[in-house]
């Protein structure tokens, strides 16, 4: 597999979560943002947001871009694009509160990157405030950001809300890519124990989101619209002969078999087998690769590429090729970027 992406495309990660240390002290701080609390233990990270509970822990890593590029070393990624933490974006801030947050956020991860060609960053989006989300949009373009990462619902609505049009209307204009990420607004209790939050919890808000999305016809009315779809689209590629069942008995509503197939769909399955039948769903051009670092679920990003017959045929695309044309990523040789090399061993 490397022999075969060694001379191609760059080997890009588009699905990873970083805090700035910038924010952190801001909010160390207490003064600039009073309403969202930094809560610490040990060395995991927390944060409450008001009318929400405290947020499911992050590790300390987060924050610390060395240790991303020491893991990208060890994997064999030579560049990472990203995005905020979902639980950070601020959706139950009044408006011009959640403004203010998300332009400092930001504005913090473009500066933490500065200065490195292995990062490139998603801004978050005021999504509950429409007009605001697409000023916000216009501005994260021009700072650098290559993409907006949008949470899976907003405060009482799910993302078929009239009100959200301007967004889609916005990014489908323009092309910029959006990558859809489960966000916890409404917790399950039934998800509580186990880990089952993370482990179903989040496929569900993505397979909810997205169902709306396309049995609504936001997506089929939007065709420029690049968004990409987290964690393998959720459980949605198995659901979707049944949702084309629910599309023909409800009166209406648009077809979503087809549609989907217009969307990107990150790695982020952990199994080979559920990756072979992604690809039999979708094509290998919409496939992205995806680690979710630096939560520790997909251990070999990489190595799961190589695992499937049909994805490993198209690996330079998946791996890289594909991210690049769409986030516009300079598609320069993969060893002129990485300074490590990953031992042959390491692939499973
Ligand atoms: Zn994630």
């Amino acid at each position: 597999l490397r022999a075969q992406t060694e001379t191609a495309a760059p080997v890009v990660d588009c699905h990873a979560h970083y805090i700035p240390d910038s924010l952190i002290t801001a909010l160390r701080g207490g003064q600039q943002f009073p309403r969202i609390e930094l809560h610490t233990a040990g060395e995991e990270l927390r944060f409450s947001f008001p009318g929400l509970g405290i947020s499911p822990p992050a590790p300390a890593q987060i924050s610390r871009l060395a240790d991303f590029s020491s893991w990208m070393d060890r994997n064999g990624i030579d560049v990472q694009i990203l995005s905020p933490w979902t639980d950070l974006l601020g959706y139950t801030l009044d408006e011009a509160e959640a403004c203010a947050w998300v332009s400092h956020l930001n504005d913090a991860m473009i500066s933490a990157v500065s200065g490195t060609n292995r990062f490139a960053t998603l801004a978050g989006i005021p999504l509950p405030y429409p007009n605001a989300a697409v000023a916000e949009i216009r501005r994260a373009r021009q700072a650098g950001h290559v993409g907006v990462v949008i949470g899976t619902a907003i405060p009482g609505a799910e993302l078929d809300d009239p009100r959200l049009e301007p967004v889609w209307a916005e990014l489908a204009r323009t092309g910029v890519p959006a990558l859809l990420h489960p966000i916890f607004l409404t917790p399950d209790p039934r998800l509580k124990p186990h880990g089952l939050a993370n482990a179903v919890g989040r496929a569900h808000e993505t397979t909810i989101a997205l169902s709306r999305l396309l049995l609504s016809g936001v997506l089929a009315r939007h065709p420029g619209l690049q968004m990409i779809t987290t964690h393998g689209g959720g459980t949605l590629p198995f659901l979707l002969r049944r949702l084309q069942r629910a599309h023909e008995l409800s009166p209406g509503s648009s077809p979503p078999a087809e549609t989907f197939r217009r969307l990107h769909v990150d790695s982020v399955v952990l199994d080979p087998r559920v990756l072979a039948a992604l690809l039999t769903i979708t094509d290998s051009s919409r496939m992205l690769l995806g680690s979710d670092y630096p939560f520790p679920w997909e251990p070999d990003p990489v190595g799961l590429i190589g695992l499937v017959p049909d994805a490993s045929q198209a690996a330079g695309a998946i791996l890289g090729g594909n991210a690049c044309a769409l986030f516009g990523l300079p598609t320069r040789s993969a060893s002129e970027n990485r300074p490590g090399q990953r031992k042959p061993e390491n692939v499973r």
